[in-house]
């Protein structure tokens, strides 16, 4: 069993696995469509991608429910891209912001980011504690850089985040790092605000990169379904966002929603969270993805 496929066991067990039981063998009817149509709504890939997947099937014009399923899986994989290499080589140092709302999961995030950067691609990186809204924020990205053995740049509870960004450029400079990873708060309900925030902190590390930040990525929580498409959406109006990591795969039903980053945001997925140890984020796979969606591997 893989990662994917221990991670995806919900979704699997509640909708794309239970698709060949349930279309059975024989020829398709009106029934098959509306059956589809229900999986895939309920497995929350939203109407729009949903839409998109059963005009493709229907324009196949298969008439068997065998095919339609292969089918199925042929489009559905075709809706999904690997994702490029994250932008973070062949500059001195190259910084990566991170956003999203409150308890999408930004700060493990990082600390899964930030060791796989260090162990598996030898970079050497530098944490800024950006959340300044709470202590609690701050403190828990500094005992995970304890853990993981990653400096984190931090400054006082309430501080100006933009500070602490321009502190973490001077000591990365100063210490040799390759990647800076920018952790911030997320506080959605006061969009100006945070707008204004991100803002600042972008053109806080332009004053020492200038082409910086090389990524934004946005940290969705899978739980949350239709409704982190929604926050997707108004982030991309407030920041440039180059890609996204979907956490929480592994305690939700609602895998679908990682179709409709594809289709409706034309973002790329980085990479999945697949529960809360740090080993536990791995590199999207289109392929694996549909695979395990599908059957256990
Ligand atoms: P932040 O507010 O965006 O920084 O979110 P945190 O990183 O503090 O995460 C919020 C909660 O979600 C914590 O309890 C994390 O352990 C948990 N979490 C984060 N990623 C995952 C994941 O992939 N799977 C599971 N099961 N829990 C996660
Ligand atoms: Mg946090």
């Amino acid at each position: 069993m893989t990662i994917f496929d221990r991670g995806l066991s919900k979704t699997r067990q509640s909708f794309f696995g239970r698709i060949a039981q349930m279309l059975g063998s024989g020829n398709i009817d009106d029934e098959t469509w509306d059956d589809i149509e229900a999986i895939l709504i309920q497995a929350d890939m939203g109407v729009e991608t949903t839409q998109k997947v059963l005009g493709e099937l229907r324009r196949r014009g298969y008439t068997r429910t065998d095919e339609l399923q292969a089918g199925l899986r042929e489009v559905l994989a075709s809706l999904l891209k690997t994702p490029p290499p994250l932008n973070i080589s062949g500059r001195p140092l190259s910084i990566i912001l991170i956003v999203g709302v409150n308890g999408s999961g930004k700060t493990t995030s990082i600390a899964k980011l930030a060791n796989r950067l260090g162990v598996i691609n030898q970079r050497k990186v530098i944490l800024a504690a950006g959340d300044t809204f709470r202590a609690a924020a701050i403190e828990q990205l500094q005992t995970w850089g304890e853990r993981i053995n990653v400096p984190v740049v931090a400054n006082k509870p309430g501080s100006d985040p933009a500070a602490v960004v321009y502190d973490a450029t001077a000591a990365a400079n100063a210490r040799g790092k390759d990647v800076l990873i920018i952790d911030t708060a997320g506080r959605l309900h006061t969009n100006y605000n945070l707008m204004e925030e991100l803002a600042k902190i972008k053109s806080v590390s332009q004053r020492v990169v200038p082409d910086a930040p090389h990524e934004v990525l946005l940290v969705l929580d899978g739980t949350t379904g239709q409704n982190a498409l929604q926050q997707a959406k108004k982030f991309q109006e407030m920041v440039d966002v180059t890609g996204v990591i979907v956490t929480k795969l592994d305690s939700t039903a609602k895998g679908g929603m990682v179709f409709a980053i594809f289709t409706e945001l034309g973002l790329p997925v980085h990479y999945v969270g697949l529960g809360e140890g740090l080993n536990d984020m791995v590199l999207f796979n289109p392929e694996n993805f549909v695979k395990s969606l599908f059957d256990e591997n």
